[in-house]
């Protein structure tokens, strides 16, 4: 992984048995201390040199002290009440052009001055503070032991407040579990695959379908929400996403084709971003292919379960025969036509047919995803195999068929792993009234990450302020995956 590894303060016996095990196993190490330039190094440098010999070849390290820091601190030495300020700053600067910062191994002063920010976890060893323990003991009669106990309770409190599911107290009067730790730091997938540097956008543009499937994510509805975005106001959210850098959009619904606009919002859309859309396709028909003909769409994706039966029992009575029929319409599609395929109970035996199926259709690509049965009553529905071995399965038939048609899966056991979670700086989840999320799970799972605004009348940047999408971008809240709840 080359993650970097931040070690701050002091060098306790603790924090080098954690630092010695990370480094050996796959982590690069950096060590900050800038906590006083007038403190003899001595005794940390004596551990560097000793954590330095344990670093394997490939690994790298980098040491940023108060020394290394040193002309900022001459500078400014006389100015003692701003010198830490300056100091800091460089060093902020200094760490946000590192790349995978992971885990920040304790300090306390660090996390007041919001460097958890610039890690993804952190683990915070060694409860004892010698300063504080010394000045209530001066100004009470409380023992010893009680004061530790109280000055931990106060601490772990206070992180806990600060930086929740991020922090891993560790006593460090204990035996060190390793385990425990490898646990804690383990990378966070991602349900999506993004590209490096790119913004992408997800937009249910109608919760309007004219189909229920039983697995359906989001809550859509037979009737039109009156409160949809109108054309003018639909132009202005693909406005704002040019304006905020995006640069993908996936068009998605209820069944987008519902809405009497979508041609002229696909029109608006895949001029100014790549666009692609996601439809059941019962509403396209050969005029529409015409229509389509004329954009430049990144992909039309389609989805169909499999043979009549095995479609009809996920995605309701008559609902085969649409689906096919607007298959059929886009055979004479210009613009690449993707099959996705939901795995589930009834047709995880028969994957090969849906390719060849998928084959017939003229589509150039089909893609595996499997059932979340996160809205369903019927929880048998679900698919039986393991996944590694639909995986397995699903791999030798990419390979049979290579020639034919792209197969592709979306549940690989190489799940994209992510230092940070993107939802909200590289992606997006924008439901049919306007209203913003950092991802389609959170708005799924944890409501309080939709925006109040709408970007019916306000400008995404003010949308993404607000106070509970700006903590979750902000890193409090980033160092965890809501999709996995
Ligand atoms: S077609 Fe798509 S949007 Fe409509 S009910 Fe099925 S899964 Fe939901
Ligand atoms: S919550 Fe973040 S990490 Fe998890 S799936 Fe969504 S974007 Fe990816």
């Amino acid at each position: 992984m080359n993650n970097w590894i931040g070690i701050t303060g002091k060098m306790s016996a603790g924090k080098t048995t954690i630092a010695k095990q990370l480094i050996k196993e796959e982590n690069n190490l950096i060590y900050i201390n800038v906590d006083d330039f007038r403190r003899k190094k001595l005794e940390d440098e004596l551990y560097i040199k000793e954590l330095k010999q344990q670093i394997p070849p490939l690994r790298k390290y980098q040491v940023v002290t108060s020394i290394d820091l040193n002309k900022y601190i001459y500078k400014y030495k006389k100015y003692m009440k701003r010198y830490k300020k300056i100091l800091y700053k460089h060093l902020l600067l200094y760490l946000s052009n590192l790349k995978n910062k992971q885990i920040l191994v304790e300090w306390a002063l660090l996390i007041n001055d919001h460097l958890d920010k610039y890690f993804r976890k952190i683990i915070y060893v060694d409860i004892k503070d010698e300063i504080a323990i010394n000045r209530l003991k001066k100004n009470s009669d409380l023992k010893i032991s009680e004061i530790k106990k109280r000055l931990k309770e106060q601490k772990i409190q206070r992180f806990k407040k600060e930086v929740k599911e991020k922090i891993l107290i560790i006593d460090g009067e204990r035996t060190v579990n390793m385990e425990q730790i490898k646990e804690f730091i383990k990378p966070m997938k991602c349900k999506f695959t993004l590209s490096n540097n790119k913004k992408k956008a997800i937009w249910e543009v109608t919760h309007q379908c004219n189909y229920q499937c039983s697995y359906c994510m989001f809550s859509c509805n037979y009737k039109k929400e009156e409160r949809e975005l109108t054309t003018e106001e639909c132009y202005h959210v693909i406005d704002e996403l040019v304006k905020e850098g995006f640069t993908q959009l996936k068009i998605t619904g209820g069944e987008p084709f519902l809405r009497k606009d979508i041609l002229e919002i696909l029109t608006y859309a895949s001029k100014r971003l790549e666009t692609d859309i996601s439809t059941n396709a019962s509403m396209i028909t050969e005029n529409i292919v015409k229509k389509l003909n004329n954009l430049s769409l990144k992909m039309i994706h389609v989805s169909l379960d499999g043979t009549k039966e095995q479609h009809e029992s996920v995605r309701g009575k008559n609902t085969y025969e649409r689906t096919l029929k607007g298959l059929e319409a886009l055979k004479k599609s210009k613009n690449k036509i993707r099959i996705g395929t939901v795995i589930h109970a009834n047709n995880e035996n028969d994957l090969e047919g849906v390719i060849k199926n998928s084959i017939d259709l003229k589509a150039s690509e089909i893609i595996f995803s499997i059932m979340d049965l996160m809205h369903s009553e019927d929880k048998t529905l679900g698919k039986k195999e393991p996944n590694h071995i639909l995986i397995k399965k699903i791999k030798v038939l990419k390979e049979k068929y290579k020639d034919s048609i792209i197969v592709n899966l979306n549940f690989d056991d190489q799940p994209s792993y992510v230092t940070k979670c993107p939802g909200g700086n590289h992606f997006i989840f924008i439901d049919n009234l306007g209203r913003v999320s950092p991802c389609t799970w959170i708005y799924e799972k944890n409501k309080d990450f939709i925006s109040k605004q709408s970007l019916k009348n306000e400008t995404l940047q003010n949308v993404l302020s607000e106070e509970n999408l700006k903590q979750f971008i902000c890193g409090k809240k980033a160092g965890i995956c809501y999709g996995e709840i």
